[in-house]
């Protein structure tokens, strides 16, 4: 008997919300019920799509459907026959369905982005052939790392380590959660101090569920290029032949552990996703869009770091990858565990205050000869102003105050590593004229040009345009132009001009652009005994570097005044993690911070290492200022050529709102005015947001919902030449 299926197409929103399609099947093609979730290949207008079978069909139950005409079909003669059908490739669960029509019905994206997202993009190629079978000899083992390096990731890591009894009882607590009788929570904030072994309790769960309950673990992180250091120790613990000779993992180590980031080719990505999503793969280590990932057979999800922003995805589909992992880790009943040092201050207000996380504590360092490091506030404020451009670069007493130089010169005699701290790349922030005051702008954004010295060009960090650096003032023809503030390149030349005999590393994107640079530049630096580290925030995740023991951090008063009531959040998480880098192993370390705001409570609580009292504090100001997370919110952007095209856009919408206020609907919805963005134009761009803030998660979403067909609407107005477009972020990170 003929069938008919109706396929869920996975594009981009380009015809409707809706993207449900019905088909035929042609007599050569086998379907049935249990084909349900297999992806097909289908004509659409013109053009071949991929699709996903959400329902199959008997002609008579179609035509019966037909007669009722409630529905929006079409008759069978009109129908097209799919093409293919992947046998081959694993099918989708309702569990991964259920994710998808979650998050975009939660983040108000259609569900064929949701679904484009999730495949691996190779499927959507015409002559992509399912049966020819990828052969990827991928060496887990020492996949990227040399030998040598390898070794001494190795070294640090004991092999017997007995958890102490804060990790035990985390451990205990999670393992409990397991039992499908456990009524109680299994939502875990497992809030640990740097060093304090969160790390070893991901292992000791990872263990569990796979060799006990013989299900799936996903594990997500911020970033996986920069930190090799966790899928060595996985590779060492559950997959190394030398180590675990009993292990039945190790003969299928291959298939066993699926990496999932973006920097996959597009074969190792199928290979990767189709171990995953056939359910073989036990360990799925990825960054945020893993969390798309079908896992048939998942047991439980850990996301390390969770409160880093690179679980969010700040364009076209924009999703918390966090926010999801606790959706599907509920909608499961598995457990989940959120780690961090610094929690954001949402999940810190669901363990403390709502309770929906249950918190686990580890306060101590796990390595017992390891303390947590001395910070100090050293107050400096550094002089930039109006010196001559070949003056100033000797000049490192401008920039760096005397008792940090003192105390680097000491580690060097001692033969232990320091590290400077500055997240600001580049040579110098921009070029200055001492004679009218101009200085370096880019044609393109609201935004300083950035002076690249040795490439001998001033760049835009936001747009890339590149300039000529100019040899006088382009505005009023004077010579003496001169560099200010201070970037890491500058930073360089400084402190190798300060330590003549030291061996000096910069890391930034600029000398780092890639994983197998960064690996590189990690075996020098264990290799070489790296005497002087300068670096941006790529130095501040999660490596363990052991003969580390001070820490300088200069620019920590980037931001602290900026409008975003966030900032000092992430100011707080980022220090507290850069300060975790020293006296990881056996020698104590130190922590020095230079500011020019030497009182500010910030500071005062970081010298104690108080998260805690840091993080209350800051919910008793949101509660009074009435933020999240004692609200909830969403962003509405307008970008325009014209600020003015942007800011009338926004204006036009709110009428919709009061429109609908006098029906009382919307009264207990707050719209902010429409403001440009602090950094309005970004190449040639002009934005602006608006912020909608309520106390009811579901009538802001359901304004939302009546909202989008009114933007439509509007926005159709609008020529072509005005560039106008617009999005909704729900949850906003940044305002
Ligand atoms: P975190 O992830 O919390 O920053 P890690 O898990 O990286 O901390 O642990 C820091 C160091 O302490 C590592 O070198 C690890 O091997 C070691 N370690 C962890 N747990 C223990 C333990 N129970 N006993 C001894 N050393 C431990
Ligand atoms: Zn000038
Ligand atoms: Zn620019």
């Amino acid at each position: 008997m003929k069938k008919i299926i109706s396929v869920a197409l996975a594009l981009k929103r380009e015809i409707s919300k809706n993207n449900i399609f019905s088909y035929s099947v042609p007599d050569e093609i086998f379907v049935d019920e249990n084909d349900v979730g297999k992806l097909v290949k289908v004509p659409f207008t013109s053009r071949i799509l991929l699709g996903v079978i959400i329902k199959v069909f008997d002609e008579e139950q179609y035509l019966q459907l037909l007669k009722n005409k409630n529905h929006n079909l079409v008759e069978i003669e009109k129908l097209r026959d799919i093409l293919h059908i992947f046998h081959n490739l694993p099918k989708l669960d309702q569990h991964f369905f259920d994710l998808a029509k979650f998050a975009a019905d939660y983040y108000h994206q259609p569900f064929g982005d949701a679904l484009e997202m999730s495949l691996p993009p190779i499927y959507r190629t015409a002559n992509f052939d399912e049966n020819k079978e990828i052969k990827i000899k991928i060496k887990i083992k020492n996949k990227y790392l040399t030998k040598n390096l390898a070794k001494n990731l190795q070294n640090q890591n004991k092999p017997k380590i007995i958890l102490n009894d804060e990790q035990q009882i985390a451990v205990d607590k999670i393992l409990a959660s397991f039992d499908i009788n456990e009524k109680a929570a299994k939502n875990f904030l497992l809030f640990g101090i740097t060093g304090s072994g969160k790390t070893e309790i991901y292992l000791h769960l990872i263990d569990f569920v796979i060799n006990k309950l013989q299900k799936q673990v996903l594990l997500l992180v911020p970033e996986i290029n920069l930190t090799p250091q966790l899928e060595n120790q996985i590779f060492q613990r559950f997959f190394d032949n030398e180590n675990n000779e009993n292990n039945a993992n190790n003969k299928n180590a291959n298939e066993n552990f699926a990496v999932l980031h973006s920097d996959l080719t597009a074969k190792q990505r199928d290979f990767y996703w189709r171990l995953a999503a056939s359910g073989k793969a036990k360990i799925i280590l990825g960054t945020r869009l893993a969390i798309f990932t079908p896992l048939p057979n998942l047991g439980c999800i850990i996301v390390d770091e969770e409160h880093d922003l690179s679980f969010r995805q700040r364009d076209n589909f924009r999703y918390s990858a966090r926010d999801l992992a606790v959706f599907r880790a509920n909608n499961l009943q598995i457990p989940i565990v959120l780690g961090s040092a610094s929690p954001s201050l949402e999940s810190w207000y669901n363990a403390t205050i709502s309770k929906r996380y249950q918190l686990l504590t580890l306060s101590k360092r796990a390595n017992f000869q390891a303390i947590l490091p001395k910070i100090k506030i050293v107050d400096f404020k550094y002089q930039h102003q109006h010196q001559n451009q070949n003056e100033n670069s000797a000049e490192i007493k401008n920039f760096i105050s005397p008792q940090i130089l003192e105390k680097i010169h000491q580690r060097l005699a001692n033969k232990q590593q320091s590290l400077i701290f500055l997240n600001r790349r580049g040579y110098a922030t921009s070029l200055f004229c001492a004679n009218c005051g101009w200085h370096s702008t880019c044609n393109h954004c609201d935004s300083n040009t950035v002076v690249h010295l040795q490439q001998f060009q001033l760049r835009c960090h936001h747009c890339g345009f590149v300039q000529k650096l100019p040899t006088a003032c382009p505005k009023c023809g004077e010579q003496n132009i001169f560099n200010a503030g201070l970037g890491t390149q500058k930073l360089e030349e400084l402190i190798k001009i300060e330590f003549p005999t030291a061996n000096i590393f910069r890391i930034d994107t600029d000398s780092v652009k890639n994983r197998q640079q960064w690996l590189e530049v990690l075996e020098k630096i264990h290799n070489s005994n790296a005497d002087i580290l300068i670096g941006t925030q790529m130095l501040a995740k999660g490596h363990d570097f052991p003969n580390l023991t001070l820490v300088a951090v200069l620019g920590a008063d980037f931001g602290l005044f900026a409008s975003d009531p966030r900032a000092e959040e992430r100011i707080f998480a980022q220090l507290l993690q850069i300060s975790g880098r020293a006296g990881r192993a056996d020698k104590s370390g130190e922590v020095l911070i230079q500011t020019r705001f030497k009182n500010h409570h910030l500071f005062l609580q970081l010298l104690e290492h108080n998260y805690v009292k840091f993080a209350d504090n800051q919910l008793r100001i949101r509660q009074k200022t009435n933020f999240p997370p004692y609200c909830y919110q969403a962003l509405l952007r307008a970008d325009a050529k014209n600020m003015a095209v942007a800011t009338n856009f926004l204006a036009d919408a709110t009428q919709f709102l009061e429109i609908k206020q006098n029906a009382k609907i919307y009264e207990n919805l707050l719209i902010y005015d429409p403001v440009p963005l602090n950094m309005a134009k970004l190449a040639d761009v002009n934005r602006a947001q608006l912020l909608i803030e309520t106390q009811n998660r579901q009538l802001l979403h359901k304004f939302i919902n009546n909202l989008i067909p009114y933007l439509e609407y509007l926005a159709s107005q609008y020529k072509a030449s005005q560039k106008l477009s617009w999005f909704i972020e729900i949850d906003p990170p940044e305002l």
